[in-house]
């Protein structure tokens, strides 16, 4: 078993990351930059280490000083958490060179998955369901793109390869701009990923994201543990996630997810992982992989039971997962929302000192987060402080809980987007279950 690990995050993640250590018996090695040391899990880790100043670039995304923590704390294994270096193969093929354990999937498989033309031929093999589109890079032939795009019919997406957090993409109407919008797209994607591959799918015009939330050990077994549903969306950011998804049947469920399972045994992949669909008229469409721990990965663990981080470090410490699909059981429904220090109305970030933070409680209720009165959120990160999440026997339980904890909840001196979330908590729309992906930007006339 990994004996000591290094957290190579900060923030909520960093946190959740350090108290599965705590149940498990692994020492914690907290790198933080100068912005950060009073950190909550910075205060709690066994030990630490200043790995640089507050840019990220020269802190959270300074391989050499990550690794060279490892080395001076004589750790076994990093944990990346979510963002940072979590999805940089380059950083686990250096982590693992360096005779350290990487908390996450082999550098081959992110890098797999993190190229979009690969990853989609990889799970059209393995059989999982993917958008309508031109199945490889598009050439440089205006008479043949036109042709696919016409066969694939209007509106379609032109989108990189290399792309990622919602850049690279480029949707088309009409076939008089789909050569410029090629042209862009691809220069674009030179300039922005150092790789001007772009291919085309069929855009889909009001789909939901529902994504399934997947585990593999390092001995051929995986297992799914379902689905969420993270429509609430402003900007490409998911505000709100929750699982079940609604109306998603058990029938589908089990389809899907034998789907992303065989996939997972297909390109020997290992730790936890996301497969993200859209979702449209009853059908999936595989978008991307997500080659580490998700945000919203809490929801999941309120109805199944499984601790995802737990079994994340099992993984990495060669362990057999403990149990099987059929073990896995879906119990009640949960939902969870992200705080951000941010004006609710206007969206602008807003770092400082929180004066006063009281946490809400009660059953069926989680608090990520690690905030505490006194602490002072830095300007020089996401805007995200942590994460609410509540639990009950039907989603009505549930947002009934979440309700309750939005009314409790008090952070001070800072502005954050509760009161955002008091609001969407009140629209019909939401509690009827099922909006899409555009459903948020239109209520908040941002579209
Ligand atoms: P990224 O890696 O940048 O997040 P994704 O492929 O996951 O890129 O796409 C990001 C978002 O773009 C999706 O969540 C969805 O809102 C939109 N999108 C991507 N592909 C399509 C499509 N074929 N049809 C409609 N919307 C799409």
């Amino acid at each position: 078993m990994l004996e000591k690990i290094v957290i190579a995050n900060r923030g909520e993640i960093a946190l959740r990351i350090l108290r599965a250590c705590r149940e498990m018996g692994i020492k914690t090695v907290a790198v933080h930059s100068t912005a950060d040391n009073n950190l909550k899990h910075v205060l709690l880790a066994d030990e630490t280490v200043c790995i640089g100043p507050p840019a990220s670039i020269e802190s959270y995304l300074n391989m050499p000083a990550i690794i060279s923590a490892a080395e001076v704390t004589d750790a076994m294994g990093i944990h990346p958490g979510y963002g940072f270096l979590s999805e940089n193969a380059d950083f686990a093929e250096r982590v693992e060179s360096s005779g350290f354990t990487f908390v996450g999937p082999r550098a081959d498989s992110i890098r797999l998955m993190g190229d979009k033309v690969s990853a989609i031929k990889a799970m059209k093999a393995a059989g999982v369901p993917c958008v309508p589109g031109s199945d490889g890079p598009l050439g440089d032939d205006p008479d043949e793109n036109m042709r696919l795009a016409r066969e694939i019919g209007y509106p379609i997406i032109i989108k990189a390869s290399g792309g990622g957090g919602g850049r690279g993409m480029r949707v088309v109407h009409a076939e008089a701009s789909l050569i410029a919008a090629i042209t862009v797209t691809r220069a674009e994607a030179r300039a922005a990923f150092s790789n001007d591959v772009v291919y085309m799918e069929k855009f889909l015009e009001a789909p939901r994201h529902v994504e399934f939330q997947v585990l593999a050990d390092t001995h051929g077994n995986a297992i799914h543990l379902g689905e969420r549903d993270c429509s609430m969306q402003r900007r490409h950011q998911k505000v709100i996630e929750e699982a079940p998804a609604p109306g998603i049947s058990e029938e589908q469920r089990k389809r899907i997810g034998e789907r992303c399972v065989n996939a997972c045994k297909e390109i020997g992949y290992r730790s936890a992982g996301t497969f993200e669909f859209l979702y449209e008229n009853n059908e999936f469409y595989f978008i991307e992989m997500n080659t580490r721990l998700q945000v919203e990965h809490p929801v999941t663990e309120m109805i199944t039971g499984v601790d995802i981080v737990r079994e994340q470090l099992r993984i990495a410490s060669g362990e057999p997962l403990t149990f099987t699909q059929d073990d896995v059981k879906i119990q009640g429904h949960a939902i969870e929302c992200r705080i951000n220090a941010e004006d609710p109305k206007n969206f602008m970030p807003s770092p400082g000192l929180v004066t006063l933070w009281h946490s809400p409680g009660g059953p069926g209720v989680r608090v990520e987060s690690h905030l505490y009165s006194g602490y002072k959120v830095p300007p020089y990160y996401d805007s995200m402080v942590g994460k609410l999440i509540a639990h009950g026997a039907t989603r009505d339980a549930a947002f009934a809980r979440m309700r309750s904890a939005l009314s409790e909840i008090v952070i001070e001196g800072i502005k954050t987007n509760v009161p955002l979330h008091q609001e969407i908590f009140q629209h019909a729309a939401f509690q009827a279950g099922g909006t899409d992906i555009h459903y948020l930007e239109k209520r908040l006339g941002l579209v």
